[in-house]
């Protein structure tokens, strides 16, 4: 047997030798469009702060007031001693927000993903997932009793028939993301829900990029297409600006979720600073659609240029702008050039994405400036002229 550094040696080494190895970035300034990033100047292009509220000052603010009054950590999980009134006042304001009867609050997303996977579809049901779902949403599944049954990336024709081969099972759960983190795409919600009706299964929706995005108050996803899944799992972690994740439903599915979910139960409580900055930020967003209004522009700029330029682009109108390139180290050195010219955004490569469609995936703020858009749809054009992909 070797000595475990000398096995994990060898291990990264074959990470290193399929093209997959991975290294930490430091990032010297707040999440802004332009940060120092290992001490150099860039244009940010790959951050998730959609509305520029990760350092907007009156969540700063909402969050100093409670860390001087609670101090840092909530030192205790939810059911024990972790639970504020920051705790409550946030549920019932994600529960307003999402226009749902309460929400719960877990330590992330991903823990939100895995909490509800693990917990309601129990042996003998089975989970009916995108092929393209989060990672958490995978892990959730792998972690259920039920089986999982995967359809192809929102084909609703493979859907039905899923659908229709699995009528033996208890119950069904079709769970699917809002928005998908590497396509940009928008699962077709109102077409799922009418499937799940048609065929007598549950909806859960993951809205961790469609929350403060979508929807004209930004409700999301459910809000876009007017309707009401079952579950609607989030994150705060992207538009909302700070860190957690929250499952928005029926009382008694939070009651459930509150005593069956293990991610919720064995979990210290998030610290009370950071529920009320989420609460300020939720303020912020139903109060005006200015930043929406902002980011929506930017979308379709940047969307539109590129098209123009000859460049193909994947997705929905999302914040989530996928540029294809093909192969992945034509993607890896057009993300190079980016980074030559001061712009961060990453390429993304199988297994990730399929083999064939590696991309620099940008997304894009309600805070990038015109001047900063120019600049990267100018950079965009002379690396792919230079390369000859437009
Ligand atoms: N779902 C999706 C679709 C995501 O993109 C992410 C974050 N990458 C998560 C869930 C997890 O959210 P969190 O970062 O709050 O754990």
């Amino acid at each position: 047997m070797l000595e475990l550094d000398e096995w994990l040696s060898k291990r990264i080494d074959q990470t290193k030798a399929a093209g997959l190895y991975r290294k930490l970035r430091t990032m010297n300034t707040a999440p802004l469009p332009e940060m120092l990033i290992d001490g150099m100047r860039h244009l940010v292009f790959s951050s998730n702060n959609y509305l520029g509220l990760a350092n907007d000052r009156q969540l700063v603010y909402a969050a100093e007031t409670i860390l001087n009054e609670f101090g840092v950590g909530s030192s205790g999980s939810r059911l024990t001693t972790g639970h504020t009134e920051w705790h409550r006042r946030l549920e019932e304001k994600i529960a307003q927000f999402k226009q749902t009867e309460a929400a719960l609050l877990f330590s992330s997303g991903f823990l939100a993903n895995v909490g509800v996977l693990s917990s309601l579809p129990e042996k003998g049901d089975v989970i009916l997932s995108d092929k393209l779902n989060h990672a958490s949403i995978i892990d959730g599944c792998r972690l259920s009793k039920a089986s999982t049954v995967v359809y192809n990336h929102i084909d609703m024709d493979h859907l039905e028939e899923k659908l229709k081969k699995t009528s033996h099972y208890m119950r069904r759960f079709i769970v699917t993301d809002g928005v998908f983190s590497m396509d940009g795409t928008i699962a077709p919600l109102d077409q799922i829900i009418s499937l799940a009706k048609r065929y007598h299964a549950y909806v859960i929706v993951d809205d961790a990029h469609a929350t403060g995005v979508l929807g004209e108050k930004g409700r999301g996803t459910s809000e876009h297409f007017g309707v009401h899944p079952d579950v609607v799992i989030g994150t705060l972690s992207k538009a909302v600006g700070t860190e957690g994740g929250f499952v928005a439903g029926s009382r008694v599915l939070i009651d459930f979720l509150l005593n069956h979910s293990r991610t919720f139960i064995f979990q210290t409580a998030m610290p009370p600073s950071i529920c009320s900055a989420s609460y300020a930020a939720f303020e912020i967003i139903e109060e005006s659609d200015t930043k929406r209004k902002l980011l929506d522009s930017n979308v379709k700029k940047i969307k539109t240029s590129l098209v123009e330029m000859g460049f193909e682009v994947k997705g929905d109108d999302t914040p989530i702008i996928p540029v294809m390139i093909g192969e992945p180290t034509e993607a890896v050195i057009f993300a190079e050039k980016l980074q030559e010219n001061g712009i961060f955004a990453p390429a993304i490569r199988p297994p990730t994405v399929p083999v064939g469609e590696s991309r620099i995936r940008l997304t894009v703020t309600s805070d990038h400036s015109s001047n900063e858009i120019d600049y990267l749809l100018e950079c965009f054009y002379c690396i792919g002229k230079e390369l000859k992909l437009i």
